[in-house]
């Protein structure tokens, strides 16, 4: 269903190289309504996983801050930056990223200093799934690796869990130093309609 990948030798995080708090990000003004609901989701599961460590401080409606087709990796003074991007979108994402990434919906892209890029392919991500994807990638920009061996895990490589399971609890306070819960923690609210 959903892949996507961790494309730097500084990745995963451990800890003593934790992303510094509060975690500054942009966030891409295409994204539609429901979308920005869910991205806001992700952002809250994470710091309630974390017991309160994992802070957000979320630049809402941000305008892309260049043609992402011209660049691959994050530039070293832009931020961390999630991207709503048409995968078959040519002024877009070029043939030569198509052809390397049209087997993701998602993907991580460290960069240089605290840069990194988030892109988020959502002509290719079903509705109900989009929240996955993007917990996924949240979970690659906090420094985790994927949990290969747990299906339940949402780092679990194609993230088919709907929570944030012990085994990523287990791997995100192995890096901030929180103490992991036994229980999944929910991400989307009880009564919220995907
Ligand atoms: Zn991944």
């Amino acid at each position: 269903m959903v892949a996507c990948t961790v494309r730097d030798s500084s990745y995963p995080l451990n800890a003593s190289h934790a992303r510094r708090q509060p975690i500054s990000v942009y966030v891409d003004r295409n994204f539609v309504d429901y979308e920005k609901r869910e991205i806001k989701f992700a952002f809250d599961a994470w710091t309630r996983a974390s017991n309160g460590i994992v802070q957000f401080d979320v630049h809402w409606d941000v305008p892309k801050p260049y043609v992402f087709y011209k660049h691959e990796k994050p530039k070293a003074d832009q931020g961390i930056f999630i991207w709503q991007l048409g995968l078959y979108d040519r002024s877009e994402v070029s043939e030569k990223l198509y052809n390397e990434y049209h087997s993701y919906h998602g993907l991580f892209i460290p960069g240089p200093n605290d840069s990194a890029n988030i892109l988020i392919f959502t002509d290719v991500v079903a509705r109900e799934h989009f929240y996955q994807v993007v917990v996924h990638e949240i979970g690659h920009l906090i420094g985790l690796d994927h949990e290969k061996g747990h299906e339940d895990a949402i780092m679990y490589p194609h993230a088919t869990g709907d929570c944030i399971s012990k085994w990523d609890m287990k791997a995100l306070c192995s890096i901030y130093g929180c103490s992991p819960r036994n229980q999944c923690v929910n991400i989307i609210p009880e009564g919220y309609k995907l």
